[in-house]
């Protein structure tokens, strides 16, 4: 029998901007590189337990200025979007661009790019920065931004932290009353995937005055249970199934608002049952959890949407699953979509590596994109973000097999002009 046990890597806490100097220049001569974090570490399910010294910057969490006239905020990276976002509404403003989940810190979404619901119409998240302060890997501080050293304020933006440690930020403010921003859901529906595609790419390309817009789709392996008695299994068919929705802005009745009530306590009711089923056993009760994100309430608040999934799905999310997000431009966006389907679904097929395939979709209208598209000497179009979360069977997944998939998407995105959403680009 063996034993393990992990060790906690050393974690340092700063509180300003002279305690990340200390701390970088201090670690300097390590063998293993810090890593940064924004807020709280999270524990996906799939990776192992990072040994490496770790800086936190959940300390430094500070809104520092709100700047009325020029409709900016200034923070500490530390600092959670979701508290931000609060600051900011007490006068009429809100961020354009927030995560899907309370926890995000401006920091650590501005490392990874950012991208939202509200894409299609304000961009990414890293498009909304002003400038920033840093503090680079020999311990040096910096600034850069929108109108100045903008070169190295592309090299840290979407870098993953692996270019400085950013400590500060200035973001722009739109003004917005999210708490009395009502809106209402128009759901389309679909049971095939050619529809489904078709009609995510004429939103994105048309939002209209959509306010947010999102496209999901869920398909499963056909489910095999045992037979009670005797040998064998009974095959109880597979679940395709798709929603797009747009969600407008509304003027909210009394019963609308009463509606909207009862949906909230629902959603959170099924997002405590969800985290507390673990195991096996708890899947189908974390998939319905999941599928009830397909069923948003007709009417609530944009704040409420904002953190629709954060409600139901965070706790229902976690697990092994291959992940992939693409932004693909529109003139081939359809095409990316169904390859990337037929790429997961054929091997899914072949060697049963997953179950549940899923994936979602919005329209993302970045000016950071069309420069990013720029450098690869790509078209400078609007793009559709594409993601597909594949749940594992691990065992199923050989790191030969991986490989493949992976050269597969990259074939994809080579012949299609399409960019990879994640911070190794
Ligand atoms: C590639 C990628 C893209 C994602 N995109 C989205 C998205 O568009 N929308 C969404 O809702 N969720 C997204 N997520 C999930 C998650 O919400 C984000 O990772 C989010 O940034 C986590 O915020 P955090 O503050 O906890 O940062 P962490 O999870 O702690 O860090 C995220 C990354 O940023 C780096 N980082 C953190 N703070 C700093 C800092 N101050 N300076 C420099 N680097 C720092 C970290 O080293 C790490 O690489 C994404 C996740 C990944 C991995």
């Amino acid at each position: 029998m063996s034993t393990s046990h992990t060790v906690a890597p050393e974690e340092y806490l700063p509180r300003d901007t002279a305690d990340v100097v200390r701390t970088v220049r201090d670690s300097r001569n390590r063998a293993d590189h810090l890593t940064v974090r924004g807020g709280e570490p999270f524990d996906d399910g799939l990776s192992l337990p990072d040994q490496r010294a770790v800086v936190s910057l959940r300390r430094m969490n500070s809104v520092l200025d709100i700047n009325l006239g020029r409709r900016t905020v200034r923070v500490q990276a530390g600092a959670k979007l979701s508290d931000i976002d609060r600051r900011l509404g007490a006068h009429g403003l809100g961020l354009p661009i927030v995560g899907d989940h309370r926890d995000i810190t401006a920091g650590g979404f501005a490392s990874v790019g950012g991208v939202s619901t509200a894409s299609h119409k304000y961009g990414m998240f890293i498009d909304r920065i002003v400038d920033l302060e840093y503090v680079d890997p020999d311990g040096r501080i910096g600034t850069c931004g929108r109108n100045h050293h903008t070169e190295r304020f592309h090299r840290i933006l979407g870098a993953g932290g692996r270019a400085g440690i950013i400590t500060a930020l200035t973001l722009d403010a739109i003004d917005i009353d999210k708490d009395h921003t009502w809106l209402t859901t128009n759901a389309d529906r679909f049971l095939d995937f050619d529809s489904f595609v078709e009609h995510a790419y004429a939103e994105i390309t048309q939002p209209g005055n959509a306010a947010l817009q999102v496209g999901r789709w869920v398909d499963t392996a056909p489910l095999k249970v045992s037979r009670p008695v005797g040998t064998g299994h009974v095959q109880l068919g597979t679940v395709r199934f798709g929603q797009w929705s747009s969600l407008y802005p509304t003027t909210p009745t009394r019963s609308l608002r009463a509606r909207r009530e009862v949906g909230t306590r629902t959603r959170k009711s099924l997002g405590v049952i969800a985290s507390a089923a673990g195991g096996r056993a708890g899947t189908p009760v974390r998939n319905a959890a999941a599928g009830a994100l397909m069923f948003a309430p007709k009417v609530l608040t944009l704040r409420d949407a904002e953190y629709l999934a954060d409600t139901v799905i965070s706790s229902s999310e976690r697990g092994p699953a291959y992940r992939v997000a693409i932004f693909a431009p529109l003139s081939t966006y359809t095409s990316v979509f169904y390859q990337l389907h037929d790429l997961f679904a054929g091997h899914r097929e072949r060697t049963g590596c997953f179950t549940v395939i899923s994936a979602m979709t919005y329209g993302v209208r970045s000016e950071y994109l069309r420069s990013e598209a720029a450098v690869h000497a790509l078209p400078a179009e609007d793009h559709g973000l594409i993601t597909f979360t594949c749940r594992l069977r691990p065992s199923a997944l050989p790191s030969e097999l991986l490989r493949d998939i992976v050269s597969g998407i990259d074939e994809i995105c080579h012949s299609e002009q399409a960019l990879r959403y994640d911070s190794t680009d």
